[in-house]
């Protein structure tokens, strides 16, 4: 499906297969006064060929791309970006906050003790770990252009706004156009809710409240008219309902948790056992720690979660 607003602007999707548990990740051409590329799909042969064949139907090559505009900086999204600009001599953008993810994701020891010290088993952190490792493979290292909220990028005719919305990366921006088209990375998504991902402050190293930090976002983007371009699944025509859903939905979540507390304390990883104890079981411990410390991070700003620091077990205080 491509609505005629997109053909109007001469934006095309481009759908790049990937070997992740999400299936295939959108990048976009803005093939304006500039041919622009919204992500670009991970650092493999098959995208490469993939991005390469799609520009040729618009009788483009590679090296016609004058800018790439990255969302933030997960390997389906960003890690083909290097080798591209440089065959094309394109200028990359993105927000500093995604440092240490467009730098190949160099958090490894902030990831080990913050696990440490919540009691992760050994074997349990070296299986993320391996994880996070084996994705090194599908990017390629990049410094892009630094970009800030509020700054506007042009594609010629089009221009779009850079708006911060972090939560399932820290440094995620979306770029909204003045004329309904909002590209919107990982922040929608029509079909699967998104994960505010653990993730540390590129500047501080300390741990972001991402399902706040998502929270706002999500609040931000259901305020918005227009259609979403999201990096998986359709275009989102009614960002208000998906957005609503899914607050709606971590709402449930939170209540749900909140009374497992009141009736006995627990840590991250019980917690997280007994919620979801099915996906642990099929490898997705680090997603399902991500989703259960978010509402515990959200109970504490409400004040009615407290946590003991020595045994890092958290209780209802009301
Ligand atoms: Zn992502
Ligand atoms: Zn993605």
């Amino acid at each position: 499906m491509r609505p005629d607003i997109l053909k109007e602007y001469s934006i095309y999707p481009i759908k790049i297969p990937t070997p992740f548990a999400v299936g295939d990740v959108f990048s976009y051409l803005i093939k304006d006064e500039k041919n622009v590329l919204v992500d670009t799909g991970q650092y493999t042969d098959d995208a490469f060929e993939c991005v390469r064949y799609h520009l040729s139907e618009q009788e483009l090559t590679i090296e016609d791309i004058d800018e790439i505009w990255l969302t933030h900086g997960h390997p389906d999204h960003y890690g083909q970006a290097a080798q591209l600009a440089d065959r094309a001599g394109a200028t990359v953008f993105g927000h500093p906050l995604e440092r240490s993810n467009f730098g190949g994701n160099d958090d490894a020891d902030l990831f080990e003790a913050f696990f440490q010290k919540h009691g992760i088993p050994k074997g349990d952190i070296q299986n993320m770990v391996n994880q996070l490792d084996w994705l090194q493979q599908f990017q390629l290292a990049i410094e892009p252009e630094w970009i800030q909220e509020g700054a506007v990028l042009n594609s010629g005719e089009l221009s779009f706004k850079v708006v911060h919305t972090p939560g399932h990366a820290p440094g995620h921006v979306s770029y909204q156009s003045d004329r309904g088209v909002i590209f919107g990375g990982d922040l929608l998504l029509g079909h699967i809710s998104t994960n505010a991902l653990i993730n540390f402050d590129a500047e501080t190293d300390q741990r972001n409240r991402s399902l706040l930090q998502y929270r706002e976002s999500l609040k931000w983007i259901s305020e918005q008219g227009g259609l979403v371009l999201p990096g998986h699944g359709e275009i989102i025509q009614h960002a208000a309902s998906v957005a609503d859903h899914h607050l709606n939905e971590h709402k449930k979540r939170y209540q749900k948790i909140k009374q497992l507390l009141s009736k006995e304390s627990m840590t991250l990883l019980e917690l997280s056992h007994r919620i979801f104890a099915d996906a642990i079981e099929k490898g997705a411990l680090f997603l399902v720690l991500s989703e259960v410390l978010g509402y515990l991070d959200w109970g504490i700003d409400e004040g009615v979660i407290a946590v003991d620091d020595s045994e890092m077990e958290y209780r209802a205080i009301k």
